[in-house]
């Protein structure tokens, strides 16, 4: 079966840059790529009318008005995005966003039949204190009744840009312990330091369905290497 992988640009990248990235990215496997590049330049990459998904890093919470700097589920169908990143931690944090929030979004994204990508992960402490079971229940629940099928993006806290990745068999229990909570139907993509030595092993677990790259998709070889390893 394929698999999702989205490339996260952050707020890296400028027009030039992009073009060369284009120019270098080959991709001959069948799995269905998403590109996610700041806010600013989504219509640039709508224009391009490439053949990977567009894909959003973020939206706002509310339907439309007095919102300054926030852009709306409906701006992102108008430009042709068809998912959207919600919940990342570094807007969490930056933003201060929380898990009712993250709940509105993927509303709004629903209701205009966009695909929410919704990213949850533990911080260091919980994994050592083998509370992560428990947190990752938390974060998930209002998602608990949610009979369709929804994407998570399990990135551990303490893996995102740091070079340390999860064992395999953590990712497995991540993984399983959102299906058993939120329904087998449910598909996960793993993030957290994925690159072009690791994503072999991570992308042939049964239970990941595809990867959230961030730094390693800077570089449009290694982010096809990665695309092209499973
Ligand atoms: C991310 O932030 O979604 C991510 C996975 O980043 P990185 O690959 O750089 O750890």
């Amino acid at each position: 079966m394929s698999k999702i992988i989205i490339a996260n640009f952050k707020a890296n990248g400028c027009k030039d840059f992009f073009n060369n990235w284009f120019s270098d990215f080959k991709n001959d496997s069948q799995n269905q790529i998403l590109l996610a590049p700041p806010s600013v330049y989504l219509d640039f990459f709508s224009q391009k009318k490439l053949n990977f998904e567009l894909c959003s890093q973020n939206v706002s919470e509310f339907e439309e008005g007095p919102f300054t700097s926030q852009h709306t589920a409906s701006m992102l169908l108008d430009l042709g995005v068809k998912s959207c990143i919600i919940g990342h931690s570094e807007s969490r944090k930056l933003l201060n966003e929380e898990d009712h929030q993250i709940f509105e979004k993927f509303q709004k994204l629903n209701n205009k039949k966009i695909r929410p990508i919704v990213c949850i992960g533990e911080p260091l402490e919980i994994r050592e204190n083998n509370k992560v079971k428990d947190y990752i229940k938390k974060q998930t629940e209002k998602f608990h009744d949610f009979e369709e099928e929804i994407i998570f993006g399990y990135e551990p806290l303490w893996a995102i840009g740091t070079g340390k990745v999860p064992k395999l068999d953590e990712i497995e229990e991540a993984a399983k312990t959102i299906k058993e909570f939120c329904g087998e139907n449910k598909k996960i993509l793993y993030g957290g330091s994925i690159n072009r030595s690791n994503c072999r092993d991570i992308l042939k677990l049964k239970e990941i369905d595809g990867a959230l790259v961030g730094g390693a998709s800077l570089n449009p070889k290694e982010f096809a290497m990665i695309a092209q390893s499973c």
